[in-house]
């Protein structure tokens, strides 16, 4: 996703300080990382990413200890690592690897405006790509593709919103949020990763803001949305040992939205991941190779696989 321009602040002025220390905590203490996600999030950002203005310095870095609030017993299922024994059959997760290569040749369709409940919005975007010219769309569809391997090793039913023989363009945020619904999915992700400034780095989970406008509700889906979100930030940290967002989200790695089609536009528990920066040459060094994109596809896999055993 490229919705970070040039009206940001200056990196600095948004990194929380604590940021480094809390992620050395919580790679310490594994199994309390979903604890301490959620808790961080607690204090998290506010809709629309409004929440990178202010630094609500977060309260406590001893909060990995703090118990999650549902039930305690799916940590440690998720913190093994490896889901507990069992098919996923019947379970459907629609993946959607967001943006399409060739949105870049097809401006006039992508650019179309779309209802998305609370306005509209472009039917697409090209998304960014790193400097060196590899495209976020690229990207987003191979760790779809080691995603969908992985989900379906454990029985899952995996849909995509778009594949390399899909259409030329698009589809459009509208249509990629009622793909998953018409799959009645008991899982949604958009895959993404982030076109901001040199130096910002590191991942963050998008959850849906409560929004009730036109075709948007997305009552029903905040609180599973979380859920789904904050377990997928945990162990995508895991997995790949990037760091959250040092630019959005306090640190916490979650970032609450209500501007995205893809998102106010789903009945279906639906998150984004925007994996790293891929305008960052840290990060972009994580993205174009591929075992790291086996990494990320893993963290994700299992975030969402912990949030199906328990839903
Ligand atoms: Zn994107």
């Amino acid at each position: 996703m490229s919705y970070v321009g040039p009206e940001f602040e200056p990196p600095q002025q948004r990194r929380p300080r604590r940021g480094p220390l809390t992620v050395a905590l919580a790679a310490l203490v594994p199994g309390a990382l979903l604890g301490w996600v959620v808790y961080e999030a607690a204090g998290g950002s506010a809709a629309d990413g409004s929440g990178r203005g202010t630094s609500a310095a977060p309260t406590s870095v001893s909060s990995p200890a703090s118990p999650r609030s549902a039930s305690p017993t799916d940590d440690a299922k998720a913190s093994a690592g490896a889901p507990a024994s069992g098919s996923l059959k019947g379970k459907v997760v629609v993946i959607d690897p967001g943006h399409n290569p060739g949105n870049f040749r097809h401006t006039a369709e992508i650019n179309r405006q779309v209802d998305i409940g609370t306005n509209r919005k472009e039917c697409d975007t090209t998304g960014t790509s790193t400097n060196a010219g590899y495209t976020e769309a690229r990207f987003t569809l191979d760790v779809a593709h080691r995603l969908r391997a992985l989900l379906e090793k454990q029985g899952a039913t995996v849909r995509m919103t778009r594949d390399g023989d899909g259409p030329a363009w698009g589809p459009c945020v509208d249509q990629r949020a009622r793909i998953g619904n018409a799959a009645h999915a008991d899982a949604a992700i958009s895959i993404h990763a982030d076109g901001a400034a040199q130096g910002d780095r590191g991942f963050h989970v998008i959850l849906p803001g409560s929004v009730h406008a036109g075709a948007a509700d997305t009552r029903p889906i905040v609180g599973p949305s979380r859920d789904l979100g904050t377990r997928i930030a945990g162990t995508f940290l895991r997995a790949t040992g990037e760091p959250p967002s040092n630019y959005l989200g306090h640190g916490t790695g979650l970032v609450t939205r209500t501007d995205l089609g893809g998102l106010n536009l789903s009945t279906v528990p639906k998150v984004f991941i925007e994996c790293g920066n891929m305008r960052d040459s840290k990060d972009a060094a994580l993205l174009t190779s591929g075992a790291w994109r086996q990494r990320a596809a893993q963290g994700i896999s299992e975030g969402i696989v912990s949030f199906l055993r328990t839903s």
